[in-house]
């Protein structure tokens, strides 16, 4: 195991219910560290970089317009393994078969409107991180 740092969003279906601090509950309870974090309006702009790996699947424009629908939390977990611990705390993409616990079965309310985003590989994380941060504003 290795202490890692993944990117993590609150999506605006949660922030718009005033669950980011029920969603942080989850998070710190499974050991993650929130060791940055800001609250922000995308643009639609920088939501379509953001997601540019899906450009071109079916859902790209409504996933776009949703991201943008109201302000989003940006922030950096940092635990052991927290890459795929964090992809585990937040559940299945599609909450209907999310487990019980995870933080998508919890408070999401559809496949697109799933309360949260985290990246999938350490690579990833790493680009996802330095989209909305700088090093200097992560403090452990
Ligand atoms: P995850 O967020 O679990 O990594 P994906 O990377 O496959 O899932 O998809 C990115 C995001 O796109 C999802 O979290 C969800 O908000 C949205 N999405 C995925 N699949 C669909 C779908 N079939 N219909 C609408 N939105 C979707
Ligand atoms: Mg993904």
């Amino acid at each position: 195991m290795a202490l890692e740092r993944t990117l993590s969003i609150i999506k605006p279906d949660a922030t718009r219910r005033n669950l980011t601090g029920k969603v942080n509950t989850v998070f710190e309870n499974a050991g993650l560290r929130i060791v940055a974090q800001k609250r922000i309006q995308l643009t639609e702009k920088q939501a379509g970089a953001f997601y540019e790996v899906h450009k071109e699947r079916p859902f790209f424009g409504e996933l776009v317009s949703f991201m943008c629908s109201a302000p989003v939390v940006v922030q950096v977990l940092e635990g052991e393994n927290a890459v795929a611990h964090h992809r585990d705390v937040m559940g299945a993409t599609n909450p209907a078969e999310a487990a019980e616990g995870t933080v998508r079965k919890l408070y999401a309310q559809s496949i697109g409107e799933n309360s949260v985003h985290g990246s999938d590989s350490l690579e990833n994380a790493k680009r996802e991180i330095s989209f909305f941060f700088a090093e200097t504003e992560i403090l452990p």
